[in-house]
């Protein structure tokens, strides 16, 4: 569903990432860690065509995303670590506005969000202003505008910071049912032990080169350890 092959960003004499090639199938959780500055965000916004490579190429269910945007990016979604959201609009209006843009009939619309409000506990605040809502709340708003349009791939830039941990709990869950409805889902994350819970793969990145790749039984046979943070350590040791 998600396939980079031999991705490179340069940025001035700054190379972000190197020959970054991967593939994310239906149904697969694949986590990427790096240390501050490995190429994680990079990585992500090449993937979803915000960036364009200087190198390689990304599809997305088949299409291009530099070649063709519109039908790839009609399978995907993309939350940013910084999710920019309309504050001046509520929450009802929000979802309005997402589900318009996909073309969405308004009683699916309704349904959607009204599944989605209800499992976030956001259904009580429909009719407030988005500037009103905590960080918390906004997180899963985004979380919910994200999924409204039920992309087939989605990519998650730092999904876990910031949550309390009943809501940690509930995008946890939720990601690993999307996962088992054969959503494709590719997240940067620095929560190593969220890693080991929820992905099936890893991507360990370092100075823009994707160091190891591998289920965690693998990199655990490979380079030993109980945890993930000492195979990431061991792996990314020239670092601060
Ligand atoms: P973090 O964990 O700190 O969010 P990251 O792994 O997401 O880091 P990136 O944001 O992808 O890392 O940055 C990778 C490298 O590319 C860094 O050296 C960064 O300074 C550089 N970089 C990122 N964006 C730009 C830009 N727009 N212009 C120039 N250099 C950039």
């Amino acid at each position: 569903m998600i396939r980079a092959v031999g991705l490179s960003k340069r940025y001035g004499s700054v190379d972000a990432l190197r020959d970054f090639s991967l593939d994310v199938h239906p149904g697969e959780i694949v986590a990427l860690v790096g240390p501050n500055g490995a190429g994680k965000t990079t990585a992500l916004k090449l993937l979803v065509g915000l960036l364009a490579p200087t190198a390689g190429s990304v599809s997305l269910g088949g299409y291009d995303v530099q070649r063709n945007p519109v039908e790839a990016k009609r399978l995907l979604a993309f939350l940013p670590d910084q999710p920019f959201l309309y504050e001046a609009l509520t929450v009802g209006e929000c979802l309005g506005f997402i589900g318009g843009m996909y073309g969405l009939a308004p009683e699916v619309l309704q349904q959607r969000a009204n599944a989605l409000l209800q499992t976030f506990g956001l259904m009580e605040r429909l009719n407030d202003r988005v500037g009103e809502l905590s960080y918390g709340m906004k997180s899963r708003l985004a979380l919910i505008m994200s999924l409204l349009h039920e992309p087939h791939a989605f990519l998650l830039d730092e999904p876990f910071f910031g949550l309390d941990p009943q809501t940690l709990r509930l995008v946890k869950r939720l990601l690993m049912e999307c996962a088992a409805r054969g959503m494709a889902i590719f997240l940067s994350t620095h929560q190593l032990p969220i890693v080991e819970d929820v992905a099936h793969r890893i991507v360990i990145l370092h100075q823009g080169r994707s160091l190891a790749v591998g289920t965690w039984e693998e990199l655990r046979r490979l380079y030993g350890g109980t945890r993930l943070e000492e195979v990431f350590f061991r792996l990314t040791s020239s670092g601060p």
